[in-house]
């Protein structure tokens, strides 16, 4: 599939919001057959159903997109000798191959109002029919269709199913036939003078130059449409190919209800969105290798890939047929390897554009902070799970509230040997001047010496002090981070939980 230097292929989304993950591995797949081939990848935005368009949708889609790593070749920004790449914008080119078809007899006017057809629609279900639109005979005139619509009527404009069978040649699932009568005449203009999904697609696959479809199973029953259509506007049937569908871990269909259930149930939503994994503080480098593999394998066990490596091993006949898993916990081990797989500068990169979605506080931590941060916690899955381990740097003394479950365990039990400890740590905290990590481990050194006792007893109340969890980096990497001034205070606020 991949080996003419002609490739062209398109990803072609709806701006109906973020860009799902199922849909990033549509794209994925797309941009290495080019990248792969030394083809070009086209980016289209298909905007033609007002009805469904999202404010804002297009710049997140291009933004999830470049997170991603997966730059267009022609698109919108890019441009193109094929443009313009939205195709709200190409009514006039749609509606010049309408009229082809109309004059040619392949399409006719259908005057059926909403209500009658939902009335059709109605019937058949009452009489336990699947509804089949039948073609009007005769079918209406161009001209009828014209005046319909100059008395404002919603008329559509429906395209002629040839009533033969059609056989879709796809490069993973082999021949799949439909029977002619499978298939009703189809809207391919809308009565708001928009064309349908169907036909913009078409007409700008072609006039594109699109050489090879790669899109979701979903999309499988359109294409004996999209043969039918561009058979009788002579144009060439590009290659297709559908991606297997991507599931849950548990067999159910990933969708973005899955968030909204998830909501009612009061948990934590799943990702679905690309910018869902962006926010949860996964790396764009372990989601794209996360995701080639679902449906993709290069045919031996390797798992660890960079784009530029996909790029080189990738072959559209490596893609199998059944459904894909979704695998979360894969997912959170690929992100922990990539974490220590990328260079320090670039997890830096992705740390600061995480706290940038996220609009953390620690944006405004020196750089120096955050590279000791991501030093010390080296082994995190993800930042979300980072940044709830080191948030005690960024709150005000005030608001480090002790869980309970942390005072009793580590403070009061042994008759308060914790809140004992921190007595005799605060004196001579008070008195350290230097909190450099170094200092800080000769400290507790000295100290565990003084009281003849393990690490463990000296720093666990005191990290429960700063942090009120059991839970943060090394205990000298967090005084250090911390500092005298912030660490002294918690001290002596928890001292204070004692007398209460
Ligand atoms: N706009 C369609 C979608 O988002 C594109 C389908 C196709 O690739 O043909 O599903």
């Amino acid at each position: 599939m991949t080996n003419t230097h002609a490739v062209r292929v398109r990803f072609a989304p709806s701006p109906t919001g973020y860009l799902h993950i199922g849909g990033a591995r549509t794209v994925l797949f797309n941009w290495l057959v080019a990248r792969k081939a030394g083809g070009t990848f086209v980016l289209r935005i298909e905007d033609t159903d007002r009805t469904r368009h999202v404010e804002d949708s297009v710049r997140k889609i291009l933004d999830d997109l470049r997170w991603l790593g997966l730059t267009w070749d022609e698109g919108p920004e890019a441009g193109g000798e094929f443009g313009p790449y939205f195709q709200s914008k190409r009514l006039e080119i749609y509606n010049q191959h309408l009229r082809q078809l109309l004059e040619s007899g392949d399409a006719y006017y259908a005057l059926e109002t909403p209500e009658e057809l939902a009335a059709l629609r109605e019937k058949a279900k009452a009489e336990g029919r699947v509804f089949c639109y039948q073609r009007p005979d005769p079918i209406p005139t161009i001209a009828q269709g014209e005046t319909a619509r100059k008395e404002g009527k919603q008329v559509v404009v429906r395209f002629k199913m040839p009533g033969e069978e059609i056989t879709v040649v796809d490069e993973i699932l082999g021949e799949v036939t439909l029977a002619g009568d499978q298939l009703e005449d189809f809207v391919i203009q809308k009565g708001d003078g928009y064309p349908t999904y169907h036909f913009a697609c078409v007409v700008d696959d072609a006039l594109m130059k699109i050489t090879h479809v790669l899109r979701g199973q979903e999309h499988l029953m359109n294409t004996p449409r999209h043969i039918a259509l561009q058979r009788a506007l002579g144009f060439d049937t590009p290659r297709y190919a559908h991606l297997p569908v991507i599931f849950n871990i548990d067999g159910s269909k990933m969708s973005k209800r899955d968030k909204e259930r998830a909501i009612a149930r009061g948990e934590k939503p799943p990702e679905i969105d690309v910018h869902d994994f962006r926010a949860s503080g996964y790396l764009p480098e372990a989601v794209v290798n996360f995701i080639a593999l679902l449906g993709w394998s290069p045919g031996d066990d390797r798992e660890s890939f960079t784009i530029e490596e996909l790029a080189d091993a990738f072959d559209v006949k490596r893609i199998g047929k059944s459904n894909a898993r979704f695998d979360r916990e894969k997912l959170l081990s690929f992100n922990t390897d990539w974490a220590v797989r990328v260079t320090p500068q670039r997890l830096l990169e992705a740390f600061k554009d995480y706290l940038e979605v996220n609009e953390s506080p620690m944006r405004q931590f020196e750089e120096a902070m955050l590279v000791h941060i991501l030093e010390c916690c080296k082994g995190f899955r993800t930042f979300s799970e980072l940044i709830n381990k080191t948030s005690f740097l960024y709150k005000a003394d005030e608001e480090i509230e002790c869980q309970p479950k942390a005072v009793k365990k580590v403070l009061v039990r042994k008759e308060g040997a914790g809140f004992a400890m921190l007595e005799y740590l605060l004196p001579k905290l008070q008195a350290q001047e230097d909190y450099s990590v170094e200092a800080m481990e000769t400290f507790f050194g000295q100290a565990c010496k003084e009281q003849d006792t393990k690490l463990g007893n000296v720093a666990q109340p005191v990290r429960v002090a700063i942090t009120g969890t059991m839970i943060s980096p090394p205990i000298f990497d967090s005084l250090a981070m911390l500092g005298k001034q912030r660490t002294v205070s918690r001290i002596k606020r928890c001292l204070n939980l004692r007398e209460q």
